[in-house]
């Protein structure tokens, strides 16, 4: 069956997110547009996702635990887990690594921990869009070695990607790319290329999204559909 993805998504945990793309909302919103398997990546942090997981529950979204992780090369890589305390616990390992360079709210933004009903939960101190202290290989493969899917984000935007950054995409075992625009003018080595909306306002959600092919809506069922014959652009 053809299932509808959106693995980037932002809350109002990050800085740049804005203050009402609380997880409930994006998941409802995501429900609407049909999003079937839907993931948030808040910069450098996971502590939106226990509330992520209710409302993707109520809305009967699978959903990925995940993050969006800024290298030492301020290159960003997509962290996404089947499991909400693996996820946990490696949010909290990366948290820790980043800078102890507090938030101007004025200046960057609130970092907004909610619960299911939107109401703020806690404020988040720590800078969370400095860069971690982990090199763009060991995030991969620390990711990886926790079972994690991980994907180098929006791969051909001129800031903040692997090629721009890097020059070029390491030969490292990646899940799969994220690029922005279809067909990426880009070596991608036979990896599927997804699109996902790395939203960061409620109108964002959905912007971009992608078709896999799978058998089932599971997280197994998802990892091994990560090849490029089975993903598609249109709506079907
Ligand atoms: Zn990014
Ligand atoms: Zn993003």
């Amino acid at each position: 069956m053809q299932v509808k993805i959106d693995l980037h998504n932002h809350s109002c945990l990050s800085p740049c997110g804005s203050d009402d793309l609380t997880p409930a909302l994006l998941a409802v919103e995501a429900m609407e547009q049909g999003i079937q398997i839907l993931a948030l990546t808040d910069h450098n942090c996971g502590r939106n996702l226990p509330t992520f997981a209710q409302a993707c529950e109520l809305c009967s979204i699978l959903p990925l635990f995940g993050m969006e992780i800024t290298t030492v090369e301020e290159v960003h890589v997509l962290t996404l887990f089947k499991d909400l305390e693996n996820a946990m616990e490696f949010a909290a390992f990366v948290e820790f690594l980043l800078p102890k360079r507090k938030n101007n709210p004025k200046l960057f933004g609130n970092q907004l921990v909610v619960n299911l009903e939107g109401e703020v939960i806690e404020q988040v101190d720590k800078l969370l869009i400095s860069s971690s202290n982990l090199s763009f290989s060991d995030v991969v493969e620390e990711a990886l070695s926790r079972d994690a899917l991980v994907i180098p984000a929006h791969i051909d935007r001129f800031a903040n990607s692997v090629l721009a950054n890097l020059g070029f995409l390491p030969d490292l075992p990646y899940s799969a790319l994220e690029a922005i625009h279809i067909p990426v003018d880009a070596d991608t080595k036979g990896l599927a290329v997804l699109t996902g909306s790395d939203a960061h306002s409620l109108d964002q959600v959905g912007r971009r999204s992608c078709y896999l092919e799978m058998p089932t809506i599971t997280y197994e069922s998802l990892k091994t559909s990560l090849k490029p014959e089975f993903v598609s652009y249109r709506h079907v």
